[in-house]
Protein backbone atom coordinates (compact mmCIF):
# COMPACT_ATOMS: atom_id res chain seq x y z
CA UNK A 1 0.00 0.00 0.00
CA UNK A 2 0.94 4.26 -0.56
CA UNK A 3 1.25 6.45 1.90
CA UNK A 4 -1.94 7.78 3.08
CA UNK A 5 -1.49 11.64 4.73
CA UNK A 6 -5.54 12.49 6.40
CA UNK A 7 -6.77 15.67 5.99
CA UNK A 8 -9.87 16.53 8.32
CA UNK A 9 -11.43 19.62 9.88
CA UNK A 10 -14.66 21.41 9.72
CA UNK A 11 -15.56 23.81 6.12
CA UNK A 12 -13.56 26.87 5.44
CA UNK A 13 -10.74 25.78 7.58
CA UNK A 14 -8.43 25.97 4.55
CA UNK A 15 -8.56 22.05 4.58
CA UNK A 16 -9.62 21.80 0.45
CA UNK A 17 -7.05 24.13 -0.85
CA UNK A 18 -3.94 22.67 1.26
CA UNK A 19 -5.02 19.52 0.89
CA UNK A 20 -4.89 19.64 -3.03
CA UNK A 21 -1.51 21.59 -2.78
CA UNK A 22 0.26 19.44 -0.63
CA UNK A 23 -0.96 16.89 -2.48
CA UNK A 24 0.41 18.70 -5.88
CA UNK A 25 3.87 19.30 -4.04
CA UNK A 26 4.22 15.93 -3.44
CA UNK A 27 3.17 14.02 -6.53
CA UNK A 28 0.37 11.93 -4.42
CA UNK A 29 -3.44 11.32 -5.63
CA UNK A 30 -5.94 13.75 -3.95
CA UNK A 31 -8.90 13.26 -2.80
CA UNK A 32 -11.98 15.34 -1.66
CA UNK A 33 -14.58 13.17 0.29
CA UNK A 34 -16.93 16.43 0.78
CA UNK A 35 -17.34 16.36 -3.15
CA UNK A 36 -18.48 12.82 -2.63
CA UNK A 37 -20.71 13.66 -0.03
CA UNK A 38 -22.09 16.96 -1.91
CA UNK A 39 -22.83 14.75 -5.28
CA UNK A 40 -24.61 12.02 -3.00
CA UNK A 41 -26.97 15.38 -1.57
CA UNK A 42 -27.08 16.72 -5.32
CA UNK A 43 -28.60 13.21 -6.62
CA UNK A 44 -30.98 13.16 -3.53
CA UNK A 45 -31.97 16.40 -3.93
CA UNK A 46 -32.66 16.03 -7.95
CA UNK A 47 -34.80 13.34 -6.90
CA UNK A 48 -36.80 14.74 -4.65
CA UNK A 49 -36.02 12.01 -1.94
CA UNK A 50 -37.25 12.77 1.51
CA UNK A 51 -34.19 12.96 3.87
CA UNK A 52 -36.02 10.70 6.05
CA UNK A 53 -36.11 8.16 3.54
CA UNK A 54 -32.65 6.53 4.63
CA UNK A 55 -33.14 3.33 2.90
CA UNK A 56 -33.67 5.06 -0.40
CA UNK A 57 -30.85 7.46 -0.09
CA UNK A 58 -28.57 4.72 0.79
CA UNK A 59 -29.51 2.75 -1.78
CA UNK A 60 -28.88 5.65 -4.10
CA UNK A 61 -25.65 6.34 -2.60
CA UNK A 62 -24.34 2.70 -3.68
CA UNK A 63 -25.51 3.04 -7.67
CA UNK A 64 -23.62 6.55 -8.07
CA UNK A 65 -20.74 6.69 -10.04
CA UNK A 66 -18.61 9.70 -8.95
CA UNK A 67 -15.04 10.27 -10.19
CA UNK A 68 -12.54 12.44 -9.97
CA UNK A 69 -10.62 14.39 -13.06
CA UNK A 70 -8.05 17.01 -13.36
CA UNK A 71 -8.60 19.37 -16.24
CA UNK A 72 -5.90 22.17 -16.90
CA UNK A 73 -4.72 22.43 -13.41
CA UNK A 74 -8.36 22.69 -11.81
CA UNK A 75 -9.83 19.30 -9.98
CA UNK A 76 -13.25 18.34 -11.45
CA UNK A 77 -16.13 16.58 -9.96
CA UNK A 78 -18.02 14.07 -12.02
CA UNK A 79 -21.63 12.24 -10.97
CA UNK A 80 -22.64 9.24 -13.42
CA UNK A 81 -20.35 10.97 -16.24
CA UNK A 82 -21.71 14.80 -15.91
CA UNK A 83 -19.40 17.36 -15.02
CA UNK A 84 -21.17 18.74 -11.38
CA UNK A 85 -18.09 20.30 -9.44
CA UNK A 86 -20.33 23.73 -9.81
CA UNK A 87 -23.12 22.35 -8.94
CA UNK A 88 -22.14 20.37 -5.35
CA UNK A 89 -21.00 23.68 -4.26
CA UNK A 90 -24.43 25.63 -4.35
CA UNK A 91 -26.33 27.09 -1.05
CA UNK A 92 -28.96 24.69 -1.68
CA UNK A 93 -26.58 21.50 -1.33
CA UNK A 94 -24.70 22.82 1.37
CA UNK A 95 -27.67 23.12 3.19
CA UNK A 96 -28.65 19.79 2.91
CA UNK A 97 -25.36 17.94 2.95
CA UNK A 98 -24.73 17.34 6.49
CA UNK A 99 -28.81 15.51 6.85
CA UNK A 100 -27.20 13.42 4.19
CA UNK A 101 -23.75 12.74 5.33
CA UNK A 102 -25.40 11.75 9.04
CA UNK A 103 -26.82 8.72 7.34
CA UNK A 104 -25.02 5.69 8.58
CA UNK A 105 -25.61 3.89 5.03
CA UNK A 106 -24.40 6.69 3.45
CA UNK A 107 -21.24 6.76 5.49
CA UNK A 108 -20.70 3.25 5.42
CA UNK A 109 -20.69 3.03 1.72
CA UNK A 110 -18.67 6.19 1.11
CA UNK A 111 -16.08 4.79 3.33
CA UNK A 112 -16.06 1.34 1.09
CA UNK A 113 -15.62 3.09 -2.08
CA UNK A 114 -12.91 5.89 -0.41
CA UNK A 115 -10.87 2.61 0.69
CA UNK A 116 -11.21 0.69 -2.66
CA UNK A 117 -9.65 4.29 -4.45
CA UNK A 118 -6.42 3.16 -2.24
CA UNK A 119 -4.33 0.94 -4.48
CA UNK A 120 -0.51 1.09 -4.38
CA UNK A 121 -0.75 5.11 -4.39
CA UNK A 122 0.32 7.72 -2.08
CA UNK A 123 -2.87 9.70 -1.27
CA UNK A 124 -4.01 12.49 0.27
CA UNK A 125 -7.24 12.27 1.46
CA UNK A 126 -9.67 15.10 2.82
CA UNK A 127 -12.59 15.11 4.89
CA UNK A 128 -14.10 14.42 8.21
CA UNK A 129 -13.55 10.68 9.06
CA UNK A 130 -10.80 9.85 7.50
CA UNK A 131 -8.31 9.90 10.36
CA UNK A 132 -10.87 7.92 12.59
CA UNK A 133 -12.72 5.86 10.34
CA UNK A 134 -11.83 5.59 7.05
CA UNK A 135 -7.97 5.31 7.69
CA UNK A 136 -7.40 5.48 11.39
CA UNK A 137 -3.90 3.94 10.32
CA UNK A 138 -3.04 6.36 7.79
CA UNK A 139 0.67 7.41 8.32
CA UNK A 140 0.10 11.45 8.49
CA UNK A 141 -3.22 12.39 10.38
CA UNK A 142 -3.59 16.63 10.39
CA UNK A 143 -6.57 18.20 11.62
CA UNK A 144 -6.93 22.13 10.25
CA UNK A 145 -8.86 24.46 12.26
CA UNK A 146 -10.11 28.12 12.17
CA UNK A 147 -11.84 30.84 13.81
CA UNK A 148 -15.49 30.83 12.56
CA UNK A 149 -15.16 34.07 10.88
CA UNK A 150 -12.24 33.52 8.79
CA UNK A 151 -13.71 30.11 7.96
CA UNK A 152 -17.09 32.19 6.64
CA UNK A 153 -14.97 34.75 4.83
CA UNK A 154 -13.17 31.88 2.68
CA UNK A 155 -16.59 30.53 1.74
CA UNK A 156 -17.35 34.25 0.57
CA UNK A 157 -15.17 33.90 -1.90
CA UNK A 158 -15.90 30.43 -2.95
CA UNK A 159 -19.77 31.58 -3.70
CA UNK A 160 -18.92 34.01 -5.73
CA UNK A 161 -16.54 32.27 -8.01
CA UNK A 162 -20.18 29.94 -9.05
CA UNK A 163 -22.25 33.09 -9.06
CA UNK A 164 -24.20 33.18 -5.65
CA UNK A 165 -23.95 36.11 -3.37
CA UNK A 166 -24.38 35.27 0.72
CA UNK A 167 -23.73 37.38 4.03
CA UNK A 168 -20.82 36.73 5.99
CA UNK A 169 -23.98 36.28 8.29
CA UNK A 170 -25.46 33.75 6.13
CA UNK A 171 -22.23 31.73 6.11
CA UNK A 172 -21.66 31.67 9.64
CA UNK A 173 -25.16 30.41 10.28
CA UNK A 174 -24.51 27.68 7.98
CA UNK A 175 -21.19 26.74 9.30
CA UNK A 176 -22.21 26.68 12.51
CA UNK A 177 -25.47 24.20 11.37
CA UNK A 178 -22.91 22.15 9.39
CA UNK A 179 -20.28 21.81 12.34
CA UNK A 180 -23.21 21.06 14.94
CA UNK A 181 -24.65 18.14 12.90
CA UNK A 182 -21.14 16.88 11.20
CA UNK A 183 -19.42 16.60 15.50
CA UNK A 184 -22.94 14.89 17.13
CA UNK A 185 -23.83 12.39 14.44
CA UNK A 186 -23.45 8.81 16.08
CA UNK A 187 -21.95 7.27 12.55
CA UNK A 188 -17.88 8.24 12.60
CA UNK A 189 -18.84 12.17 13.43
CA UNK A 190 -16.17 14.77 13.17
CA UNK A 191 -13.62 14.90 15.30
CA UNK A 192 -9.72 15.65 15.64
CA UNK A 193 -8.05 11.95 16.10
CA UNK A 194 -5.80 11.67 18.88
CA UNK A 195 -2.85 11.15 16.86
CA UNK A 196 -3.37 14.01 14.60
CA UNK A 197 -1.58 17.22 14.32
CA UNK A 198 -4.09 20.25 14.73
CA UNK A 199 -2.91 23.24 12.42
CA UNK A 200 -5.10 26.66 13.21
CA UNK A 201 -4.89 28.37 9.85
CA UNK A 202 -6.82 31.13 11.19
CA UNK A 203 -3.30 33.49 10.94
CA UNK A 204 -1.57 31.43 8.21
CA UNK A 205 -0.94 32.22 5.31
CA UNK A 206 -2.10 29.62 2.24
CA UNK A 207 1.53 29.20 1.62
CA UNK A 208 2.90 29.08 5.19
CA UNK A 209 -0.32 25.91 6.07
CA UNK A 210 1.35 23.64 2.84
CA UNK A 211 4.60 24.15 3.71
CA UNK A 212 3.81 23.37 7.62
CA UNK A 213 2.37 20.33 6.22
CA UNK A 214 4.75 19.57 3.24
CA UNK A 215 7.75 19.07 5.54
CA UNK A 216 6.87 17.42 8.23
CA UNK A 217 5.46 14.83 5.57
CA UNK A 218 9.07 15.25 3.74
CA UNK A 219 11.35 14.95 7.58
CA UNK A 220 9.45 12.20 8.92
CA UNK A 221 9.32 9.89 5.76
CA UNK A 222 13.26 10.35 4.84
O1 LIG B 1 -15.57 19.42 2.84
P1 LIG B 1 -16.96 19.91 2.46
O2 LIG B 1 -17.36 21.15 3.13
O3 LIG B 1 -17.15 19.94 0.97
O4 LIG B 1 -17.92 18.74 3.00
C1 LIG B 1 -19.32 18.85 2.85
C2 LIG B 1 -20.03 18.03 3.92
O5 LIG B 1 -19.84 16.64 3.66
C3 LIG B 1 -19.60 18.23 5.36
O6 LIG B 1 -20.23 19.33 5.99
C4 LIG B 1 -20.02 16.91 5.99
O7 LIG B 1 -21.39 16.93 6.32
C5 LIG B 1 -19.83 15.91 4.86
N1 LIG B 1 -18.59 15.15 4.97
C6 LIG B 1 -18.58 14.07 5.82
N2 LIG B 1 -17.48 13.26 5.88
C7 LIG B 1 -16.41 13.50 5.11
C8 LIG B 1 -16.39 14.63 4.26
C9 LIG B 1 -17.51 15.44 4.22
O8 LIG B 1 -19.54 13.83 6.53
N3 LIG B 1 -15.36 12.68 5.17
Amino acid sequence: MGMIVAIDGPAGSGKSSTAKEVARKLNFTYVDTGAMYRAVTLATLRKNIDIENDKLITRLARKLDIRFRWIDNVHHTFLDNEDVSDAIRTSAVAAMVSPVSAIPGVRIVMAEQQRAMVKNDNIVMEGRDIGTNVFPDADFKFYIDADIHVRAKRRINDYRKIGQSLTIEEIVIELKKRDKIDSSRSHSPLQKAEDAITINTSNLSFQEQVDQIVSIIREKSD
